[in-house]
């Protein structure tokens, strides 16, 4: 039997398969003049925007982005792990493996919390379909429209009454109590030894992570009996309920394909928009959304739809939620509820189309915060310069210059004062009041320049990857610090940095990134250069714009701070920052 280590199998595995029959086995493909085309799988392609490279044995859709080789493929049609994939695709190339093989993720002890949790999952489970304890449970879901194939798959499980039976059953099993105890399944009673089970005639629900793994539960007490409703797992070494979701390892691949993410509270909202037919749906796990949150969406698609419980607390975690986004530098969608209802009853009463309708018409959420805050100086809650203050506040923190005077206009014709009036509020650097009107051109000029540099940051990683033996040069000019594309960044880094230079081995690497699109984007669109010392020529051009954009941005930002020292008559630090500007400008 073979006994491969990762690298070995994925390459073995693309020497037998090809991509062109995997892919063909899913979506119509056909030969074109210089490859083959595809109708992409992962989009809502009518036209075939699919390119798929069989000698680079690399697929990419220069419509949606998704690219990637034939593990890639696998994954994200099939919505598996990597290891799964692997271990499908060996079979498939009748490549026999060891079954007890599992890659090695993480630490050792993480392995063992994730098996004693996916241990008391099953645990779980079985109680609530099998036992007669589970009868209650069983009719709760069912009341509350959960089919139960859907309750099978995502695991729904039943918690006992009673103090000590999970306790006793991992004793039976000799599966160790101390790790129940770290993962908080069981708690260390107060006097002396012993344990007791922290959920206890409860709903379970396993939180699961992208791999598959269980990180976590829920437990929801049936019909009103007992408080708190819900209780979750304690933080763990492996549960982070800042940046974990509910659902998202079922509904990552609908989210790439709608590129647009719902995001409700809750288990019970979760399951009911998504049984309802609407599944690129993730929820928050008991906490309000953080930015780690949104870093984890990111992955996945950068707009979202958020729908809050139409009520006061709704409407208030809608507005908290505004600053989150707004670090992030994403403006998402907003649904309030109509008043008194959540998702699920909304879906109960309504049904799926009119909640489809709300998210299809959901407006920005910043419309909604000026909408909201103009409605609470009409109704007599706040002043009008409170109102005009609270706005400008927030639209300080607006990065798109263009979307900033938009919204400045907007709220000043509702509020029926002058747009300078909002304008003259909004902070710009450390909190000093007034804005030059130079601003927005210098800014948006600022971004004209990006979106060159940009292409130069495309060609720069294009001519790497064609020409890996040319990163010296990069290398040498410490350029990845220097690319304003976080993700095309974070590319750089690992091939200069950490020097990893093979195509598919980046792949792997950022095989659930946005990076992954960028890598086979750049191998599939690599301009028709081939020879090395062009090349070599192509890559310092690169990395001298890259460096001058650079260079660009931190001038002008200087000169923005200059003017703004001369309007507050503070001439020392005009001429700290005159100093610093003359310096760099010899560097053009
Ligand atoms: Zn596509």
């Amino acid at each position: 039997m073979a006994n491969f280590n990762d690298d070995g199998l994925v390459n073995e595995i693309k020497r037998r398969l090809s991509i062109i029959d995997l892919i063909e086995s899913y979506t119509s493909v056909k030969k074109t003049g210089r490859g083959y085309v595809g109708l992409c799988p992962f989009h809502d392609d009518r036209n075939p925007s699919m390119h798929i490279d069989e000698e680079k044995g690399l697929f990419h859709c220069f419509s949606c982005g998704a690219g990637g080789d034939i593990l890639g493929f696998y994954m994200r049609y099939n919505n598996t792990t990597f290891p799964e994939a692997l271990q499908e695709l060996a079979k498939r190339a009748n490549i026999p493996i060891e079954k007890t093989a599992p890659r090695a993720k993480g630490s050792s002890a993480a392995g063992a919390l994730f098996k004693i949790n996916s241990i008391v999952s099953k645990y779980y489970q079985k109680t609530l379909e099998e036992s007669a304890r589970g009868k209650p449970a069983l009719e709760y879901i069912a009341k509350r429209g959960i089919p139960r194939d859907v309750a099978t798959e995502f695991g729904l499980g039943y918690a006992p009454e009673g103090w000590d039976n999970l306790a006793k059953f991992l004793t039976k099993h000799k599966a160790p109590l101390g790790l129940a105890e770290r993962v908080g399944l069981l708690v260390r009673r107060n006097s002396g030894d012993g344990h007791y089970d922290r959920f206890r005639g409860r709903l379970m629900f396993p939180i699961v992570n992208v791999d598959g793994k269980v990180i976590g539960f829920g437990g929801r007490v049936i019909d009103g009996e007992g408080e708190p409703k819900y209780i979750n797992s304690p933080e763990s070494e492996i549960y982070h309920k800042r940046s974990s979701f509910y659902g998202l390892d079922k509904s990552r691949d609908h989210i790439r394909r709608a590129r647009r993410a719902i995001i409700v509270e809750g288990y019970m909202d979760f399951l009911s928009v998504y049984v309802s037919g609407i599944k690129n749906v993730v929820a928050t796990l008991g906490t309000a959304l953080t930015r780690d949150h949104v870093g984890v969406l990111k992955r996945y698609t950068d707009r979202y739809v958020v729908i809050f419980d139409g009520d006061e607390s709704g409407i208030k975690a809608a507005v908290r939620s505004l600053d989150v986004f707004l670090e992030e530098g994403l403006l998402p969608n907003v649904v309030i509820l109509p008043e008194g209802t959540d998702p699920d009853s909304f879906l109960s009463e309504r049904g799926k189309d009119a909640l489809l309708s709300l998210i299809e018409n959901a407006p920005g959420l910043l419309d909604f915060y000026i909408d909201n805050t103009v409605r609470e100086y009409r109704s007599g809650a706040i002043t009008l310069n409170r109102s005009v203050k609270e706005i400008a506040d927030v639209l300080t923190k607006v990065n798109d210059p263009i979307a900033k005077n938009g919204y400045a206009r907007k709220a000043a014709e509702k509020l029926g004062v002058r747009e300078n009036e909002v304008m003259s509020l909004i902070r710009f650097g450390k909190g000093k009041a007034a804005r030059p009107a130079s601003v927005a051109s210098a800014v948006s000029s600022t971004e004209a320049s990006h979106a060159l540099a940009g292409n130069s940051e495309k060609t720069l990683l294009a001519m790497l990857l064609k020409f890996p033996e040319l990163s010296e040069i990069a290398r040498a000019e410490y350029v990845s610090g220097d690319i304003a594309n976080p993700e095309i960044r974070a590319i750089l880094e690992e091939m200069l940095l950490n020097d990893v230079l093979d195509a598919s081995a980046l792949l792997q690497i950022f095989q659930d990134r946005p990076g992954q699109a960028l890598i086979t984007e750049a191998l599939f669109s690599s301009p028709g250069i081939s020879d090395r010392e062009t090349a070599g020529r192509t890559i310092e051009r690169c990395i001298k714009k890259v460096k001058q954009r650079k260079l660009d941005d931190r001038l002008k930002l200087l000169r923005l701070r200059i003017d703004e020292a001369v309007r507050n008559k503070d001439s020392e630090l005009e001429k700290e920052i005159l100093k610093e500007y003359s310096e760099l400008r010899k560097l053009k």
